[in-house]
């Protein structure tokens, strides 16, 4: 167990080194971007669950001599497995309590200031070599075609659109929104929504209701028929009451537009738009029902 303990201490310094190397080997900020996004915590989580139970064999390895001697067990060496025992179970498990409230506290943040800056880095034309500009919301509608600004009407995808100004190169990336909106089996695109809701049958106390969703493509218009099953006593919640911004005529001042919502199921989301008519547009798109947790 004593060298098993480093054994596994170095499988967990490698998975660091594996996503290190993985990451580095992407070759564009989209690229890493995705990756980072994807795999960063994942390998995080691995690493931290290696190492809890490195330091639980390490420490439950050490002072056998206390426990047995010439392969006998002494007379308090049953209670002092025991105790050595539970020693390593508590410390193993503090060391991946601390670890989980970093990763899904703290961590997050960190991940996504840095997927920020891997998304808005300015790109390079790899034609002309020349720094690429980033379209706001307003000019990249051109470049995109019908069913993507479908999409992003949507928020299932966000579009950036980058320009060589000199060339007129574009680079279109695609991210994934804020809102999540079904592949439509038709067309392709992420534009499926819950167009209505129909209650067929109440859910009581004691039993669960029905609900039957009605979604239409908000691209090829296609329509889909879903019936679900409704919890027992749960409600969802919907933000209300065309919420209103600044005058649409000063939109033009505003550089960032936060949006936290606090679910009354204790679900809290917060989002960052560009502008007050899309933070506008979203708040009315807004559902908890259409949120991944
Ligand atoms: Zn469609």
């Amino acid at each position: 167990m004593f060298f098993g303990s480093f054994v596994i201490l170095f499988i967990a310094i490698a998975t660091l080194l594996i996503y290190l190397i993985r990451y580095g080997g992407k070759k564009d900020f989209k690229d890493k971007y995705d990756f980072a996004s994807r795999h960063e915590i994942k390998y995080h989580q691995t690493m931290h669950i290696l190492i809890a139970i490195a330091i639980g064999m390490h420490l439950n390895s050490l002072k056998p001599e206390l426990i047995h001697k010439d392969g006998l067990i002494h007379e308090d060496g049953l209670i002092l497995f025991f105790i050595r025992l539970a020693i390593t179970i508590v410390a193993a498990t503090i060391y991946g309590y601390i670890a989980s409230l970093i990763l899904r506290f703290y961590y997050p943040t960190r991940l996504s200031q840095k997927l920020k800056r891997l998304r808005y880095t300015p790109r390079i034309n790899p034609k002309t070599g020349n720094k690429m500009q980033l379209l706001s919301e307003d000019e990249e509608d051109v470049y995109l075609d019908e069913g993507q600004r479908a999409e992003e009407d949507a928020f299932s995808i966000d579009y950036d659109v980058w320009i060589d100004q000199a060339t007129g190169d574009t680079t279109v990336e695609k991210y994934e929104g804020h809102l999540i909106a079904l592949k439509c089996d038709r067309c392709n695109f992420m534009t499926l929504k819950i167009e209505r809701e129909e209650l067929v049958k109440e859910p009581t106390e004691f039993e669960e209701g029905e609900l039957v969703q009605h979604y239409k493509c908000s691209y090829c218009n296609r329509i889909k028929r879903q019936s679900k099953t409704v919890a027992k006593s749960g409600s969802s919640v919907k933000i209300p009451d065309n919420p209103q911004f600044v005058n649409p005529l000063l939109g033009h001042s505003v550089e960032v537009v936060k949006i936290e919502i606090h679910g009354t199921n204790g679900k809290v989301k917060d989002y960052e738009f560009r502008n007050t008519r899309e933070a506008s547009e979203f708040l009315d798109e807004f559902d908890f029902n259409k949120v991944e947790d």
